[in-house]
């Protein structure tokens, strides 16, 4: 009773502290510059408008549409066009080399940005694209693909690299050999013509970075931070409505922004997206600072940067005490409860985020792989290099396998991602059951599976995929939603892991190819 009085009266308090000057208050207005066209990537903003939330927190908000002529998020901030805008995470290259810019929030979590090109191209890791037309946006947009490129042992020089059109029809037509898109975007037209594509995900090759990062500028972060709080509470309160509700905002959208833009091709987005914001596992635009750290030291270790690395400022602290009056003047009681109230929620949030924060980490560093339960690439590199040096140590012969299940596009299409899913993970255990301790086995890539075989010969390896093939094509695997079993084959390409992994990972890679090319379903070993 104590404590509940004692919540109460402070409210009480500021509420009538406040109410003589209802009506008084005109809205602060503020420009959002968005990152692209009207599409669901900016969903949460609509939402804010349209359900109110800017309003309540006194913000008179325009959304400038973004796209090709529209591309410098950064300077347009610091020049004040606009007050907000949504980048890269390569907006912290920015920040040290000394440009006042602050970021308020990261709405994705995992960056969309991928290589996309066509199946019949053959392109399907970094490695592929050595020799061909590829398109990226300018720095730093983009720049988690060049840290691929760097971190795959790839010269920039090897890959020829060349400014985006903005038109995705050039892989079509072939102007183009890879695409610089967005995972949730451009995959849907080509869908849409029936055209098979493969997609190089920096997130498969361990390069996990923020996107649609909101900034501001650190001036107007000093001069009125809270704005700048308003405008971040309401717009993730937005955005929080947007992922609950994505039927209403997909038609919104439709009908108010994008009316080019189909619902499907919205709700595949839509899809796509909420996966990346991952709210089910931190608030929404959660960003940790050790994470900006490890994303500031990659574009250094790839020399888009010099400067040291520091965050000092970078990241905008909320002030502490909220201006309650404000949602008062502005909206009246009602909407001073409901901003009560959601601040009484946002802190209940901030203390669960401690736990989730440690969530997270643990997730980022582990190098297991969620859906199989094998290692992932990170852990196959980890892995494969200590192995390594003990057998080159004690003289004894390694073997590298390399996996890929044919065409699993087809499972996914017929069945859907689900089943396709649960095949991965039968997959994983098929190949894992004539596991010997020291071998490593690992999911490197969306259905490409490693093993690194010690002390093994070439001949032992044979015996090996000989058995994983059978093996492989004897599983029957229940379709989800339907009395459906499917089978799979798999190919499978060998190669010597005696010098660098890199190299008798690419050597493996090409065997495999060889086995895709003869065919399929088949054990193709790289001679050297
Ligand atoms: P190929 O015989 O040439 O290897 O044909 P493919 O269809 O297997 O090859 P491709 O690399 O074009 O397609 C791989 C597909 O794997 C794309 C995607 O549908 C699917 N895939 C990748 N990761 C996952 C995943 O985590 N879950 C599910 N269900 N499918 C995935
Ligand atoms: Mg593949
Ligand atoms: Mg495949």
């Amino acid at each position: 009773m104590v404590l509940r009085r004692a919540l109460f009266w402070p409210y009480i308090f500021a509420l009538l502290s406040c109410s003589a000057s209802i009506g008084t208050y005109a809205a602060d207005s503020v420009k959002l510059q968005l990152r692209w066209t009207h599409q669901f990537q900016f969903a949460g903003y609509y939402m804010a408008l349209e359900k109110g939330f800017y309003d309540a927190a006194g913000l008179d908000v325009e959304l400038i549409e973004g796209g090709p002529d529209a591309l410098t998020p950064i300077e347009d901030v610091l020049a004040g066009n606009v007050d907000f805008a949504i980048t890269g995470s390569g907006v912290v290259i920015e920040r040290m080399a000394g440009k006042p810019v602050v970021a308020i929030a990261a709405i994705m979590q995992t960056s969309p940005i991928v290589w996309i090109s066509l199946e019949s191209s053959n392109i399907r890791t970094p490695h592929d694209l050595a020799g061909h037309r590829v398109l990226i946006m300018p720095p730093p947009e983009s720049a988690e693909l060049l840290i691929m490129l760097e971190r795959e042992g790839l010269s920039a020089d090897s890959v020829n690299i060349v400014p985006t059109s903005f038109d995705i029809n050039d892989i079509v037509t072939g102007e183009a050999d890879a695409y610089d898109g967005y995972i949730s975007n451009e995959p849907y037209y080509l869908e849409q013509q029936g055209i098979d594509y493969s997609i190089i995900n920096p997130k498969d090759y361990g390069i996990n970075f923020y996107s649609d990062v909101l900034i501001t500028s650190e001036h107007l972060a000093n001069r009125n931070p809270d704005l700048v709080n308003r405008f971040k509470d309401a717009s993730l309160q937005g955005w929080l409505y947007a992922l609950n509700n994505i039927e209403e905002t997909i038609e919104l959208i439709h009908t108010k922004y994008a009316p080019e833009k189909t619902l499907e091709h919205l709700r595949f987005e839509a899809n796509t997206i909420s996966d990346l914001v991952m709210t089910d596992l931190v608030q929404i635009g959660h960003m940790n600072p050790g994470r900006w750290q490890f994303i500031a030291q990659s574009y250094r270790d790839l020399n888009m940067t010099s400067a040291p690395v520091d965050l000092n400022g970078f990241l905008f602290e909320p002030s502490s005490s909220p201006d309650y009056s404000l949602a008062i003047r502005v909206g009246g009681l009602s909407a001073a409860l409901l901003a009560l109230a959601s601040l009484a929620i946002l802190k209940f949030r901030r203390l669960s985020l401690q736990l989730k924060e440690t969530n997270i980490l643990l997730s980022q560093q582990t190098i297991t792989d969620q859906l199989t339960q094998t290692r992932n690439r990170r852990g196959m590199v980890q892995e494969a290099e200590t192995a390594l040096k003990l057998a080159s140590r004690n003289k004894l012969p390694c073997v590298f396998l390399m996996l890929d299940i044919d065409h699993f596009k087809a499972v996914n299409d017929e069945y859907g991602h689900q089943t396709g899913d649960a095949a991965l993970i039968e997959f994983a255990r098929t190949i894992s059951a004539h596991r010997r301790e020291s071998d490593i086995i690992a999911r490197v890539g969306g259905e490409e599976f490693a093993i690194l075989l010690i002390d093994s010969s070439i001949e032992d390896a044979k015996e090996l995929a000989q058995q994983i093939l059978q093996d492989v094509r004897d599983l029957k695997i229940q379709a989800r939603n339907s009395d459906d079993y499917l089978s799979l084959t798999t190919s499978i390409g060998i190669a010597a892991a005696s010098g660098s992994l890199e190299t008798f990972w690419l050597n493996a890679d090409k065997a495999l190819y060889k086995a895709k090319e003869s065919g399929r379903n088949t054990i193709v070993i790289h001679e050297p």
